[in-house]
């Protein structure tokens, strides 16, 4: 066992390591607490979906990291972040939840039935726009960084994907990524603007450890909260 002797000497260095650390604490506690926007007068309502949940699980690690929980975790955060602001916010589930039936067979019909449900949540809050969270991965592990995606032929959907990424850009050491069009189902079939946030690769080794952290959580969290209420503050 190790006894632990003080240094006479370098008490100004424990001060100011003790300081800094202090310093960040305070900053991570003044950031959570802020609110990404003043309050916004008109009503305007955000569902946020977090892929996959329950039978479908998303992307995995061999370390047996979930898509679907990092989604929900990110999608929780989001929530908590606009709320303040007057943003009436929903979740298409806010749970390890799907929602295809018991019996259905077939793994494309049993993706359309939970898509097409979260769809149809959105229409019935009457939502202004649909942001689903999702985490990518690919074979190579060489990919990383976020991604944001609209169907092609919406150009409020291409506004609210280019003002999540320019947030989600600012975030440090993340790759310069412009938002992108795409045919996807979801963006496609819902009936307001839409957009698929892609919030980094589960196959990137680097990026792995950080998307089950909180703090980096709370950065895409917060990326996406001000991209989405700059949606409704800047005309
Ligand atoms: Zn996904």
């Amino acid at each position: 066992m190790r006894k632990y002797v003080g240094i006479p000497g370098n008490k100004p260095a424990i001060l100011l390591v003790l300081s800094v650390m202090c310093m960040l604490v305070f900053s991570v506690i003044w950031q959570g607490s802020t609110a990404v926007v003043s309050h916004l007068d008109k009503g305007h309502i955000v569902i946020l979906d977090p892929g996959h949940g329950g039978y479908d699980p998303g992307a995995i690690t061999k370390q047996g990291v979930y898509e679907k929980s990092i989604n929900l975790q990110i999608a929780q955060k989001v929530k908590e972040m606009l709320e303040p602001s007057g943003i009436e916010i929903f979740l298409t589930r806010d749970e390890d939840i799907d929602y295809v039936p018991d019996g259905v067979r077939g793994k494309s019909t049993k993706k359309q039935i939970d898509l097409n449900h979260r769809i149809e949540m959105a229409k019935e809050v009457n939502a202004d726009v649909f942001v689903s969270l999702h985490v990518n991965a690919t074979a190579s592990g060489q990919e990383s960084g976020s991604e944001t995606f609209y169907h092609y032929q919406s150009e409020s959907g291409k506004r609210l994907a280019e003002l999540i990424q320019q947030e989600m850009i600012k975030i440090p050491g993340m790759n310069r990524r412009i938002a992108k069009p795409g045919d996807f189902y979801i963006v496609k079939n819902t009936s307001m603007p839409a957009v698929i946030v892609e919030v980094g690769y589960l196959s990137s080794l680097k990026e792995q450890k950080k998307l089950q952290q909180s703090w980096y959580q709370e950065q895409l969290a917060r990326a996406i909260a001000k991209g989405i209420a700059n949606f409704f503050v800047i005309p």
